[in-house]
């Protein structure tokens, strides 16, 4: 004999119930079956929002009503096209019973444990009836029998205990003389001692099903639901959880215990020692494995079995200096909750005993304030201890596996995974069997908490990264092009999933917690909602995601200036915006403080040299132990452009637009021209090698004419080099005479930094750099005379997007 149990889901809908048709069809051939039933899904809940809406004399019960009765009859009439008649005239019957209840509660204003027990059992009843007729209209051998016949109850009402020895004695007689091969069972209804109607406990049609199973001693026990089986963690909030194969009793009931509804926890109880397999497996998918919970998991490969939350938990805090080393306080806190009824699912206590600390449902906290600051009243008014404080909005969220003990370092891993993201844990609990170690966290975080730690626990093998792109212009539009084109290469080579999940113009932004679909980006952003720094910031922040990234391709000031927000939320920063490193000094060192304590990494690499690894070799070169003694080079694309083109046969205006037009100048020349990125540039290296500098510090001699250099728009200064052929030929013929090349270099020596056109000779490593490129020569304590010399294109958007695609591969690859 087997028994089945299928829940809301698996008899929600007609279709699904003739699914379940099936599969009982399919069984009963081999064997004679016993088939527990919840109610419709969603019936349940909606017995209770009719029940206080009656209590509450809100009329909107009778709509709640006629919602229950029209589900119902629509399930039949899809059911059993050709012959509803009886089904229907017997259910009305029913409804009509429920239809007197609720106008009762409504009457007398008063919805008590034993009324709504009453109600609730409509679900079943219903439910159970309406399957076994229709099977019973195909002709199958069945039948269907009361629950509440069979398991018999204390009057613990909404939550009734099982009495055994009745209860097991009324099932095996009655199993004993069945004719049938298919028997119906309403799941989660019971009776009491004296025959009131009571029921198991939210979720309960699972536990009827193990009472029966263990009272016949059947084989096995499958519980038939809407998932694949018990799995990693809820897959309604993690796309990466996986059903586990096999799983050990006392870790499905710890993760039942921890939230993980697909099993109500008291249901392993009863098949626990008659080791009854329990098989969890999927009505809408019944081909899929499922999970086999049993004591025969030995195949572990991970010692974290799964992860489950508990949500709407408030946190007790009772603290105070008279409570070290007193015996007694715990036991009467304890005893003050337990005479409440009030449900402990957490506790700590500080070794110094100073504090105790607990975790509750949500919904007891306030009696639980109440009732313990009345035990412990005396002491309150001496200042022995303080008023119970109490907080909300938490859940718990726990590792659990019986392998865990024998592993070193998982909480460790835990809380280190956690903190990394920024996910403040209030409280830790770890059982002495290290089956289970759960911390206490905001209710927000959850989701965050629950992906990271399924990453880290499960998903080793991937890491997903979270990039908000603000500015997509010509680099942005090349940085997301990469991205689309390189995701398959880093997922399966790098171990990456990197998605974008934010991008913004100056005119629209969108965001897409799984990832924006870079297809067709452009048209989504056209169509996203109005862009504005503080809007990117907050959905950024809200949408609370692992490893997230800012990625800054503006040159804005404003956008630089929220740099310290993002890092301050453990997001990490990734700019080739120049201005928060050039900033000033206390600016800078803020950001890289916050950097290191906020867990952000905050990389610039195409503030200097575009896409050339500049930044990076200079960190690795003061990380290996080195020190720069000098750096000379050549950092400007723009300039070395313009330098390169501008001779006797050329004008200097021309040469300038041309640089302008093919996007190797900043919007306005003059941050080129003048020297002050190229300044921006060298201090940068400066301030990487460990000396503090401001730009005031950087001497800049600059070679613009006078007029060029009062300019004060983008026109006007276009006309002065125009006006000012004369003075620029006269630069080139300068070094021409001496047969050199113009260059635009900046030099650090002995801490101190210039800036300006140089006449570089012949035979010099600057003398021959073509086109938009850079160059930098570092000199260090390593390598004195010949210097680590980096070269290459320094400036364009295609180098510039690689250059930030790099720096978030670097976050990844950590
Ligand atoms: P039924 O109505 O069949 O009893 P439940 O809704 O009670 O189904 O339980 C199944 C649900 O449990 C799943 O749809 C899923 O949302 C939730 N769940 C939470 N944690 C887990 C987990 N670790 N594995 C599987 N399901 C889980
Ligand atoms: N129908 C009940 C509930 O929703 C019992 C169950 O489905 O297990 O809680
Ligand atoms: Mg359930």
């Amino acid at each position: 004999m087997k028994v089945l149990k299928f829940g809301g889901t698996s008899v929600g809908s007609a279709k699904n119930i003739n699914n379940v048709i099936d599969i009982l069809t399919a069984y009963s051939k081999k064997d004679a079956i016993i088939c527990v039933v919840s109610a419709v899904g969603g019936i349940t809940d909606k017995l209770l929002l009719a029940g206080k809406q009656a209590q509450n004399k809100d009329t909107r019960f009778k709509e709640t009503f006629h919602t229950i009765k029209d589900i119902h009859l629509n399930i039949i009439n899809e059911l059993n096209p050709s012959y509803t008649d009886d089904i229907i005239a017997y259910v009305e019957t029913r409804l009509d019973e429920l239809k007197n209840l609720l106008d009762g509660i409504y009457l007398i204003n008063e919805l008590s444990p034993k009324t709504s027990d009453k109600l609730v059992s409509f679900g079943e009843l219903l439910s159970s009836y309406i399957i076994s007729e229709t099977m019973k209209h195909r002709s199958l051998s069945v039948d269907r029998k009361n629950a509440q016949e069979l398991i018999i109850t204390n009057s613990n009402f909404t939550k009734a205990e099982v009495d055994y020895n009745i209860t097991n004695k009324n099932i095996r007689d009655y199993f004993k003389t069945v004719a049938q091969q298919i028997t119906i069972l309403p799941g989660f209804v019971s009776k009491s001692l004296v025959g009131e109607q009571t029921t198991l406990g939210r979720g309960g049609s699972d536990f009827t099903a193990a009472i029966v199973a263990a009272a016949l001693k059947v084989e096995q026990l499958e519980i038939w639901t809407d998932v694949s089986g018990m799995y990693t963690t809820n897959p309604k909030l993690v796309k990466q959880a996986y059903p586990i194969k096999k799983i050990s009793y006392q870790e499905a009931m710890e993760l039942s215990h921890f939230g993980a509804k697909v099993l109500y926890p008291p249901t392993v109880q009863p098949v626990l020692d008659l080791e009854i397999p329990i098989h969890i497996k999927n009505t809408l998918e019944p081909e899929a494995a499922g999970t086999i919970i049993s004591n025969d998991a030995v195949n572990v490969t991970s010692p974290v079995k799964g992860i489950s939350n508990i949500g709407h938990i408030a946190l007790l805090t009772l603290e105070g200096s008279g409570m070290v080393g007193i015996p007694g306080f715990s036991k009467r806190l304890f005893e003050t909750l337990s005479q409440e009824k009030i449900n402990v699912i957490l506790i700590t206590q500080a070794s110094s005993e100073h504090s105790i600390c607990l975790g509750i449902e949500e919904k007891d906290a306030h009696e639980a304030k109440k009732a313990i600051d009345a035990v412990f009243e005396n002491e309150i008014a001496l200042n022995k201890i303080n008023p119970i404080i109490v907080e909300t909005n938490l859940s718990i969220i726990a590792l659990v596996g019986d392998n865990m003990k024998n592993h070193q370092g998982i909480s460790g891993k835990m809380f280190s995974t956690l903190g990394k993201n920024n996910i403040n844990i209030r409280a830790i609990a770890q059982g002495a069997s290290e089956k289970n170690i759960s911390a206490v966290i905001s209710e927000k975080d959850v989701k965050k908490a629950l992906n990271t730690l399924h990453e880290q626990f499960f998903e080793i093998e991937t890491k997903q990264l979270n990039v908000f792109i603000t500015g997509v212009g010509n680099v942005g539009e090349k940085l997301v092009d990469q991205i689309e084109q390189q995701s398959t290469y880093l997922k399966e080579n790098l171990k990456i999933n990197l998605r974008v999940a934010g991008l913004s113009n100056s005119r629209t932004m969108i965001f897409n917690e799984n990832g924006i679909d870079l297809k067709n980006w452009k048209d989504q952003l056209a169509s996203g909602e109005k862009a504005t720094l503080e809007g990117f910031f907050e959905n950024t922040k809200s949408l609370n995601l692992r490893n997230s990234i800012f990625v800054d391709v503006t040159a804005n000031k404003d956008v630089a200036n929220l740099y310290a927000d993002y890092l301050r939320q453990s997001i990490g920063v990734v700019a080739c915006n120049k201005i928060a490193c050039s900033s000033d000094y206390e600016n800078y060192s803020l950001l890289k403080r916050l950097s290191l304590k906020y867990n952000a990494p905050y990389l610039f690499e195409t503030n200097v040299g575009a896409g050339l690894p500049i930044i990076d070799t200079l960190n690795n070169l003061i990380a290996s132990g080195d020190k720069v003694t000098s750096i000379q080079a050549v950092l400007s694309g723009s300039l070395n452009f313009v330098f390169n083109n501008f001779n006797d046969t050329t004008k200097f205006y021309d040469v300038v637009k041309q640089a302008a037009a093919e996007g190797y100048t900043e919007p306005d020349p003059r941050i080129d021209l003048s020297g002050v990125d190229v300044a921006r540039k060298i201090l940068i290296l400066a301030r990487e090698s460990g000396i503090q500098m401001n730009l005031e510090d950087i001497s800049n001699i600059p070679f613009l004419s006078e007029s060029g250099l009062k300019s004060d728009s983008v026109d006007d200064f276009y006309q002065t080099l125009i006006a000012d052929e004369g003075h620029y030929q006269a630069l080139y013929a300068s070094a021409n005479a001496k047969n050199s090349q113009l260059k635009y270099v900046a030099q650090l020596n002995n801490g101190k930094a210039n800036v300006g056109l140089q006449e570089i000779p012949e035979g010099h490593p600057f003398y021959n750099l073509e086109g938009k490129d850079n160059i930098v020569m570092f000199y260090t304590q390593r390598y004195p005379e010949q210097p680590m010399i980096i070269k290459g294109a320094g400036a364009g958007a295609e180098v510039t997007a690689s250059g930030l695609f790099a720096d978030i591969i670097r976050i990844g690859n950590n």
